[in-house]
């Protein structure tokens, strides 16, 4: 059973365009050395916000220092016009991931991951939170209650496992997160209700590892032979579980919350 993710993703869109009351907000993206995958994301979510009646500016910046984007950040973070603000990871080495987390204003921080949001998400808080997760949950809200549900993460990262445990335990779910150390994968896998699987590798998730009607999401991205896949063997799955697609899944929610946090840091700004 295929999770149908783009009317989830339509409806977030729509009533963020609702909530902007036709106020032109603006998010800029830093993109810092030549990652491409970060330079066709900030492009792809400059095309979303445009169709929206919003606008966004790309600041692509080579061979800067850490002082350059800390300074180009603060500059952002002064100027009205400024409703969002998001920096492009992977970062060249020399520049720390910590201080230009830091540097962003929590009001303008539409990614979610300046260390006053992470730690609001740890109060029990949920301000402006990171996107991936926050998409898995807006999937999940919509076919099931999460309530006592036994979810199974894999994944420990900060874009997507540790956030993603946390709005989960927010929501009287049982969280477990599980990651490359963790032994007896298939047994956990098989005993949740629900599994995330954010691993970066196709046909990881295995129809073997998935109790019958479970929930599947899948929040990997892989380009094999030219199409983009998931992390699950979709088609072996599709039969057993509920599981979202690869593309038009969590991706294209992902896209839909960003501009939900667009105008949820426009009104923390006073800007509608
Ligand atoms: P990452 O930094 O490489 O993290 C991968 C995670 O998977 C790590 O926690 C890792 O464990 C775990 N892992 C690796 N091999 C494993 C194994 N054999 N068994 C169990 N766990 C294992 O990747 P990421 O940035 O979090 O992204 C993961 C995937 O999600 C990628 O395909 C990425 O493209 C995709 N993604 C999608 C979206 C979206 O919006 N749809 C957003 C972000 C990322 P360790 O911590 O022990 O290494």
């Amino acid at each position: 059973m295929i999770i149908e993710c783009k009317s989830i993703a339509k409806e977030i869109r729509e009533r963020a365009k609702e909530e902007a009351g036709g106020k032109k907000l603006w998010l800029h993206n830093i993109v810092v050395g030549n990652d491409d995958a970060s330079l066709v994301y900030a492009r792809s979510n400059l095309k979303l916000l445009r169709k929206l009646g919003f606008d966004g500016k790309i600041h692509h910046l080579q061979d800067a220092s850490e002082r350059d984007v800390l300074s180009l950040i603060e500059d952002l973070n002064g100027e009205r016009d400024v409703h969002g603000i998001m920096v492009n990871f992977p970062l060249p080495k020399e520049i720390s991931e910590m201080n230009v987390r830091s540097a962003i204003s929590p009001v303008k921080d539409v990614d979610g991951i300046s260390p006053v949001n992470y730690g609001k998400l740890l109060l029990g808080e949920e301000v402006l939170v990171p996107n991936t997760p926050r998409a898995v949950i807006r999937i999940l809200e919509k076919i099931t209650e999460l309530r006592g549900k036994d979810v199974l993460i894999i994944n420990r990262t900060p874009v997507v496992g540790k956030p993603l445990a946390l709005m989960l335990l927010n929501r009287d779910a049982t969280p477990t997160i599980a990651h490359s150390k963790t032994k007896n994968l298939k047994e956990k896998a098989r005993n949740a209700d629900i599994v995330v699987v954010a691993v970066g590798r196709p046909g990881f998730l295995k129809e073997d590892m998935v109790k019958e009607d479970a929930i599947v999401i899948d929040v990997g991205i892989n380009v094999v032979n030219g199409k983009i896949v998931g992390d699950a063997d979709f088609d072996a799955l599709k039969d057993k579980a509920h599981i979202t697609p690869v593309p038009g899944g969590v991706g294209t929610v992902t896209n839909a919350c960003l501009v939900e946090n667009l105008v949820k840091a426009a009104k923390l700004q006073g800007a509608i």
